[in-house]
């Protein structure tokens, strides 16, 4: 059984309350890689404004149709971008949660141009040095934030997934602190599992899947990896 949203949103308040590390808000994200179209207007008619898609195929053949019924929602890629496909996401998405690599950035800043469109942009890190997980290294965070900067691209934040089986809290607490070093006000951090040890530690932006939509149907591939 998914947790309501308003139950969520008052678990949110509560862990916000209770630390003075946390953020003044919280954007809850629907993760919803693998629900129908269904479930996303259930979720955007209970409240949910900002939605995150895994995969740029999957989300043009979801949200052509629902970007119309829903104008008001934004949608973030939290899934790997491959270059070949920047032109698809700089059209669909209104925020890019994943740019973790030069060539990407150069990509995307080219594409905006042309496009005459500027997604935001966060630089997702991979903190748990994870072979297998998208994301910078951490020692490269810096560099790829001044040189996305350098090419005009929007970067409001950062982004992480902990390695699953850690305690996640050293994972905020550095993203939290390099955000900040770095003039970056958004940071998303938390999934079903530990949104509230992020909240606590000032995440600006949950995503949230199966605690808000319930299990998924189908097994969805790792979402973090390239
Ligand atoms: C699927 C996914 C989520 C949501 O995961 P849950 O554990 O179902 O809440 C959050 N972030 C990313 C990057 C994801 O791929």
């Amino acid at each position: 059984m998914p947790t309501s949203l308003l139950q969520i949103i008052e678990a949110i308040e509560t862990a916000r309350k209770s630390s003075q590390l946390a953020a003044p808000a919280v954007t809850i994200l629907g993760a919803c890689k693998g629900q129908s179209a269904e479930s996303i207007r259930t979720a955007a008619r209970q409240g949910v404004r900002d939605f995150g898609e895994n995969r740029v195929q999957e989300a043009e053949g979801k949200w052509l149709e629902l970007k119309k019924e829903l104008p008001n929602t934004r949608l973030h890629l939290i899934g790997p971008l491959q270059t070949n496909k920047v032109r698809e996401a700089v059209a669909l998405f209104d925020v890019i949660q994943t740019v973790d690599r030069i060539k990407l950035a150069g990509a995307l800043a080219q594409e905006c141009a042309r496009a005459a469109r500027t997604p935001a942009c966060y630089i997702q890190v991979n903190t748990g040095r994870e072979a297998q997980k998208a994301g910078c290294a951490p020692e490269e965070v810096e560099a790829l934030v001044a040189h996305c900067r350098g090419l005009g691209l929007r970067v409001e934040g950062l982004m992480c997934v902990p390695p699953v089986g850690q305690h996640p809290g050293p994972h905020f607490a550095w993203l939290r602190e390099k955000a900040r070093a770095l003039g970056l006000a958004g940071l998303s951090m938390g999934m079903s599992e530990d949104y509230l040890t992020a909240v606590r530690m000032g995440a600006t932006c949950v995503r949230l899947g199966r605690v808000l939509f319930g299990e998924r149907a189908t097994p969805q591939p790792s979402s973090a990896a390239h």
